[in-house]
């Protein structure tokens, strides 16, 4: 039956033949088409074609396993199953490049390694690709094993991904045994695209890159479109010279960069005629200069002695071949070594690690700490504690390693996240690209959800900042966060920093979080995907109280939830089911009964208590000091003690300062007004009174308080 429905096509024509034969010659014609494809960029068949002849060779091969090839081009697509990416020792340790960054940096060690080289030789320059080192093993003509840097003494076998990239070859003609160095990487025009679908996005197309090269299922890598370039190869029958390198590379079916250039320099008489001394320097130029049009990121130049025999003299360092140097685009700012990996928990269990570096000056501020995000991060940079790395600021607000700059060869090839909280000792879990506590006792856990709850954003209590937070709770006083509401804060008088009038301060700012909103508190609980805005589309929704929250919760009524556009089903569940949370349940009744706000109703009549009499909440009032540094000083009739008045400045927008400086704008003077008064006098600093200060609040005089309303 199966050779009735014999067509007038090719694969449909050679089913007569043994399976063998066909899967062969389909093998044999999509690995040249593959090449035409990936290396060559020059395809010779339509994508139709291409993709009918593939899918003939992955149906023989499922039908018959037993001719399956380990080099088959069916590899290219990747295995949907688990693997591990193992350690595994480098044949021939793969050392990082000495770095120049000047002409004359280049020119110095040139004539160190002419003087030693024993001969004359030849310098070849080739860019050095921004992307991530790889060393691929070939056995009997077959891709054995591909390994990443690593250390440079142990990297990570990432082989069956490595097998989907399409500028790899699988297998070889004509050579047996063979290692190959090459330098993987993303095309910068693919970069945004794809990391815009990544979970969690990358700083650059190399950390992605890196990424890609160790996912666990190699189908994943299949979907990025790396490539790589070939740079370097040891042949059993060694070559003579590296250019010629480079072009057995290509007749092996490589992806090899054409952009390299050979020199003949005299490094002692570098204008000497006939000495290429200057069309280096221009080359040098030009790359620096083109280089942001070219197809990949480099970072810079790599600068060889050409003739192998010589390197073989030269040898090594414990860190360097002597017989080359990395000329680098950009001087070494913001380069730190690692000196520890921290892993904190936050109020949602999540572990972050952290990486604490030597101090170091990056645009004017001091960077000592930067978030490594979680393991996958890590790993993609291959980073361990003591690596030398490379740190930016990004958008000038969080540090990240851009890169490692050198590894520390005694430390593993990449860090590792501990197997146990660091708070509380109990097994993280991996969720996704995270690795998370459940331990609801967690200290870590119990403290981040009290900060978040008292921080900016949420209730938004005064005075009650992540250290005072703190000081409550290793005292005991504060455990959940109904306690701000229940603890006895004059406990806390005899503590280091914590006089009556600060005592008095919190007591004042917990009390006025009381007229937080609905949607604030709603917010501060700390449910997971239940943030301001989720919050807005519930209340606006329909469930604009507590009250009715748990009720659906109760019912776990999640077709109600998800009613709502904007709240997708799996949303819905998550919220009803951290509702029904016993804890979390008493920590509401709590907070409701310490007479914080449980609907939008409760809002509005708070609201109106306040209009008719009541103080003023300060979320709405105009921000008239935004921009504006106030001191405060002596004493005043309607401000006792004056810290109320600073209240009313901080309520609008403006900063408190304890002294008059050159930056402060504005003192407001009471009566007995001292040394303060004449320096802001001295400075130029506008002095505001009592009375002035009142008008300013809009409180001044009643004719202002009735055009108000
Ligand atoms: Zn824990």
């Amino acid at each position: 039956m199966k050779n009735s429905q014999g067509g007038a096509d090719a694969a449909d024509r050679n089913s007569n033949r043994h399976p063998k034969e066909e899967m062969d010659r389909l093998a044999g014609l999509l690995r040249r088409y593959q090449h035409e494809y990936y290396v060559l960029s020059a395809p010779s068949v339509s994508d139709e074609e291409y993709d009918r002849l593939f899918e003939r060779l992955k149906y023989l091969e499922s039908e018959y396993p037993e001719y399956a090839r380990p080099d088959s081009p069916s590899q290219r697509v990747g295995s949907d199953l688990m693997h591990e990416l193992p350690e595994v020792e480098h044949s021939i340790p793969v050392l990082s490049l000495d770095k120049a960054y000047t002409d004359e940096g280049v020119l110095s060690w040139m004539e160190k390694t002419a003087g030693a080289a024993g001969e004359p030789v030849t310098f070849l320059a080739e860019e050095k690709i921004d992307g991530v080192s790889i060393v691929l093993y070939y056995e009997d003509g077959v891709l054995q094993r591909a390994v990443t840097r690593g250390n440079g003494y142990v990297g990570n076998d990432v082989t069956p991904n490595v097998k989907t990239i399409g500028a790899v070859p699988l297998s070889l003609h004509k050579v047996s045994d063979l290692t190959v160095r090459g330098e993987i990487y993303l095309p910068k025009d693919r970069f945004q695209d794809i990391n815009s679908r990544m979970p969690e996005p990358f700083a650059n197309p190399r950390n992605l890159a890196s990424g890609t090269l160790r996912r666990v299922r190699s189908v994943e890598t299949a979907r990025v479109p790396l490539t790589m370039f070939a740079y370097e190869g040891i042949f059993p029958d060694q070559e003579e010279t590296h250019d010629r390198v480079l072009t057995r590379l290509e007749e092996l079916g490589f992806r090899v960069n054409p952009r390299f250039r050979l020199f003949r320099i005299d490094p002692a008489d570098p204008s000497a005629s006939g000495s290429d001394w200057e069309e280096f320097k221009a080359f040098l130029k030009q790359e620096n200069e083109e280089r942001d049009s070219l197809t990949y990121e480099i970072d810079g130049l790599v600068i060889k002695v050409n003739e192998l025999a010589p390197r073989e003299r030269l040898g090594y360092t414990s860190h360097h071949p002597r017989w080359a140097v990395a000329y680098k685009f950009e001087s070494p700012q913001g380069i730190t070594r690692v000196r520890d990996i921290e892993v904190q928990i936050g109020r949602t269990g999540r572990a972050t690690p952290v990486a604490r570096v030597e101090p170091v000056s990056i645009g004017g501020s001091t960077i000592t700490n930067v978030t490594l995000h979680n393991q996958e991060y890590i790993s993609a940079l291959e980073l361990s504690i003591g690596d030398q790395v490379a740190v930016s600021r990004r958008g000038d607000v969080i540090p990240a390693v851009e890169r490692v700059i050198e590894k520390d060869a005694g430390s593993p090839p990449v860090w590792k996240m501990p197997e146990n909280c660091p708070s509380c000792g109990r097994k993280l879990q991996q969720k996704g690209a995270h690795h998370f506590c459940v331990n609801p006792d967690c200290p870590a856990i119990r403290f981040g959800r009290l900060r978040f709850f008292a921080a900016k954003g949420q209730m938004d209590i005064d005075n009650l900042g992540p250290e005072t937070v703190n000081t409550l709770f290793e005292m005991g006083l504060v455990e959940d966060i109904a306690d701000f509401y229940r603890a006895d804060y004059s406990q806390l008088l005899g503590q280091e920093g914590f006089g009556p009038k600060k005592v008095e301060l919190i007591k004042r700012g917990v009390e006025k979080s009381k007229q937080r909103s609905f949607r604030t508190v709603l917010t501060a609980l700390g449910i997971s995907d239940l943030g301001e805005n989720v919050a807005d589309l519930l209340i606006s929704g329909g469930f604009s109280s507590m009250e009715g929250l748990l009720e659906a919760a109760d019912r776990d009524d999640r077709d109600a939830l998800s009613a709502i556009a904007g709240i997708g089903p799996k949303m819905a569940e998550g919220i009803l089911s951290s509702l029904r949370d016993r804890r979390l349940r008493e920590q509401i009744s709590a907070l409701a009964e310490a007479g914080i706000s449980m609907s939008a109703e409760e809002d509005r009549r708070k609201a109106a208590g306040e209009a008719s009499g009541g103080e003023e909440s300060g979320q709405d009032l105009p921000r008239i000091f935004e921009g504006q540094t106030w001191c405060v000083t002596g004493s005043f009739e309607s401000f006792t003690p004056r810290e109320e008045a600073m209240e009313e400045v901080k309520k609008r927008g403006g900063r408190v300062v304890s002294s008059v400086t050159g930056k402060t704008t504005h003192l407001l003077a009471g009566s007995g007004a001292g040394s303060k008064l004449e320096k802001a006098r001295s400075l130029g600093v506008s002095v505001v009174d009592e009375a002035e200060f009142l008008r300013l609040l809009g409180r001044g005089e009643s004719e202002n308080k009735a055009e108000r309303q």
